[in-house]
This record gives structure tokens, C-alpha cells and sequence, in this order.
């Protein structure tokens, strides 16, 4: 049914200058999904991401959360409405301890005692963040700083959590942490839109999957049967 759609893109376009970026993407995200966005570099993918969490203005088409469209809105509004982005790069506060970092992923909420029982929650999730709770951000290495990313944008309490290549430039070892965390995340029961390079890791985890090739989705399909499929096969799990 038609309510069970939480984030629905249709016809968005995005432009940087003279540059399209984003050509005319549709695609939607249903309540419960983890939805995985493929594609090569530069397809689109982050620029698509930001569009829709208002980093980005939409020059054309319409973005819709929870049935409204959110066209215009900035991304503390968004945030404030479950929208929640982890970006790539991470963007921790380096100067912080990861304690304060993950209290300032509540910075909207005003339940002090669900905002220290969400702390002690993602401590559970990240026992090496528990261990390093007075570190400062900025010395941890880059796959505690993507586990800081993720457990700050859970703090927010996200409906829906937008992950932009949450295993970029991560060891072998903490790419497999990453996306099993990501699964546990998602079998938690939050929703999911996972932007990714490491397609055949992506469309493993996805219920459905959207490929962009040059600022267009080209392909669309249950996870498994992306994974199976022979043009995808060819063009992005280097067969
Ligand atoms: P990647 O995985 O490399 O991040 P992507 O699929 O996320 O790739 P985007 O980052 O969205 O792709 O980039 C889409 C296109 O927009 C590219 O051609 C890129 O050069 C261009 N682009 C991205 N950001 C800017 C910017 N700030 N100014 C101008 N052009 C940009």
C-alpha cells in the first residue's frame, strides 16, 4: 500500500552550475527496507543523497517523506523529521570525545533519559566505541570514525538512515564489521538507504536495489536478482 512508502524521488534533477549531476531519478524507499544505491563514480549517488536530506537544491522534480513533499527544507528540519544521513567522509567532530560526539547526534531531543539509554544502546552495538568513550574523534582510525558516524546519526532516532559508502577506504576486517552492523541496524527495524561502490556487498544486505549509470537509475530490482544478473554482474562485481 501506498502509506508504507516513506521516501518517494521521482523526476529529480540536480545540477551543479551548468553541470547536471542528476537527470530525472526515481526511485522510493518502503517502511522496514534496506534499499542499496549502485553505481559507478560519478553516476550521482551523493549528489542524490544530498538533494533529497536538502545538502543540495532540487532544480526539478519532487522529493516526498512520509507522503509531503520536503522540497525546499533544510537538513535540521529533515534530521528533526527522522531523515538521517551519515555522510561520506564521516564528518565526526575530531576535536570531541566520542561520548560528546554521540550526544551531539541527540542535539534535538530534549529526553535526557532516553538520550543516555540510547548512548548505553549504541555502546552495545559498538563495543570498541564503549571502550574509547573519552578518545577524542579525530585519533581514531577510520573504521571507529565511520562506527562514531553511524552511532551519532542513530542518535537522532532516524526513520529512515542514508549511508553514503559507509565502506570507503576501510580494511577488509572493518568493511565486514561495517556491513553486518549495517544488517543488525536494519534487522533492528530501521529503515534503510545504503549508497555504496562495493556493489556485491550492497545487493547481499538489500531487499531492493537501484543502479545509476551518468545521473540516471538504469536498473531496478529485488537485491538477489541484481546480484544475479548478468549486466550487473559484468559491469560492477568485475566479471
Ligand atoms: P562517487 O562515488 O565518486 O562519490 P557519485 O555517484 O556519488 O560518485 P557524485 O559525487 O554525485 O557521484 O557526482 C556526480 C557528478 O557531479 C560528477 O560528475 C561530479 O564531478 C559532479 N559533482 C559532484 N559534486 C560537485 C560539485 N560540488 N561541483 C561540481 N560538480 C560536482
Amino acid at each position: 500500500p501506498q502509506q508504507d512508502i516513506l521516501l518517494e524521488v521521482s523526476g529529480l534533477k540536480v545540477a551543479y552550475g551548468g553541470i547536471q549531476a542528476v537527470k530525472g531519478v526515481h526511485f522510493e524507499v518502503r517502511q522496514g527496507e534496506l534499499v542499496s544505491l549502485i553505481g559507478a563514480n560519478g553516476a550521482g549517488k551523493t549528489t542524490t543523497l544530498k538533494a533529497v536530506t536538502g545538502l543540495q537544491p532540487v532544480a526539478d522534480g519532487d522529493v516526498k517523506y512520509l507522503g509531503q513533499s520536503i522540497k525546499g527544507q533544510g537538513p535540521w528540519d529533515l534530521v528533526k523529521q527522522g531523515l538521517v544521513m551519515v555522510p561520506e567522509g564521516r564528518g565526526t567532530f575530531t576535536r570531541m570525545t566520542i561520548t560528546e560526539n554521540l550526544q551531539m547526534g541527540a542535539y534535538l531531543r530534549s529526553d535526557k533519559a532516553g538520550i543516555e539509554a540510547d548512548i548505553e544502546r549504541i555502546f552495545g552495538i559498538f563495543p570498541r566505541l564503549k571502550e574509547r568513550r573519552a578518545q577524542l574523534a579525530g585519533t581514531m582510525s577510520g573504521g571507529e570514525q565511520q562506527m562514531l558516524a553511524m552511532g551519532r546519526a542513530l542518535m537522532a532516532k532516524p526513520k529512515v538512515l542514508l549511508l553514503d559508502e559507509p565502506s570507503m577506504g576501510l580494511s577488509p576486517i572493518m568493511v565486514d564489521k561495517i556491513f553486518e552492523v549495517v544488517n543488525d541496524i536494519h534487522k533492528q527495524g530501521v529503515t534503510v538507504l545504503l549508497v555504496e561502490q562495493n556493489a556485491s556487498r550492497a545487493l547481499q544486505l538489500a531487499n531492493r536495489g537501484y543502479v545509476m549509470e551518468s545521473g540516471l537509475v538504469t536498473m531496478t530490482g529485488e537485491g538477489q536478482s541484481l546480484l544475479n544478473d548478468p549486466k550487473v554482474r559484468a559491469a560492477y562485481l568485475g566479471e
